[in-house]
């Protein structure tokens, strides 16, 4: 079946269930790809260079900025992290989908690249953006305190973080509350297959 590639930005506070939702979404659509991130901090345990992000040094990674590769980046904890161009671009162009996980700032910077592209460009045409809300401050603070990796100073600054992100979220073309990880799943399912045209 011919789908419309899909330019998807999704964006959640931590414990809403987005890295659930993203590799559900990657299990049910073969032709949806994930964006590796770029970043010039070490991996961690497990993580794998060109799987979970593409592990560059500073140097490398300001050229890249120079040649003005990147559709957006930023500086996180003294470290980069950036998104590049090229691979969103190939991947549209081959008639498959690109899914991008990135904060709301990361998102803005995103959206205002696209607001300069002519209508047509098959970035802006294949954009879509959406906001994962937790189902309430409460719940969200029981599921981070539930998972048990962060101190509690931790805690309350994702909480503060996650107030800051929600009050962003209308910037956003959808938003899916995560209260119920089946039907958030099957909305988000809904909504790509709308925007790709299987439904
Ligand atoms: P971590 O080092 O824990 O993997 O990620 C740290 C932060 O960097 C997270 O908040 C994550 O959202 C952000 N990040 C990861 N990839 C990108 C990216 O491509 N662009 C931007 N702007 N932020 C990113």
């Amino acid at each position: 079946m011919q789908t419309k590639p899909l330019f998807m930005v999704m964006s959640a506070p931590s414990g809403c269930g987005k890295s659930t939702l993203i590799d559900m979404l990657l299990q049910e659509y073969p032709d949806l790809q994930y964006s590796i991130s770029c970043t010039t901090r070490a991996p961690r345990g497990e993580e794998e260079d060109g799987i979970d992000y593409h592990f560059l040094s500073v140097d490398r990674f300001r050229e890249l900025i120079a040649e003005k590769a990147f559709l957006e980046w930023a500086e996180v904890h003294g470290n980069y992290y950036g998104t590049l161009r090229a691979p969103i671009e190939e991947i549209l162009a081959e008639g498959n989908s690109v899914i991008l996980d990135i904060d709301v700032a990361g998102a803005a910077k995103v959206r205002a690249v696209i607001a300069e592209l002519p209508q047509n460009h098959p970035l802006r045409a294949a954009y879509f953006d959406v906001f994962i809300n937790p189902p309430s401050m409460e719940e969200l603070r029981e599921r981070l305190e539930g998972r048990g990796t962060d101190s509690p100073e931790a805690i309350e600054r994702r909480l503060a973080n996650a107030e800051g992100e929600m009050a962003r979220a209308g910037e956003y073309m959808c938003q899916v509350t995560n209260d119920d990880l089946a039907i958030a799943y099957k909305k988000m399912c809904d909504l790509v297959d709308v925007r790709t045209g299987r439904m």
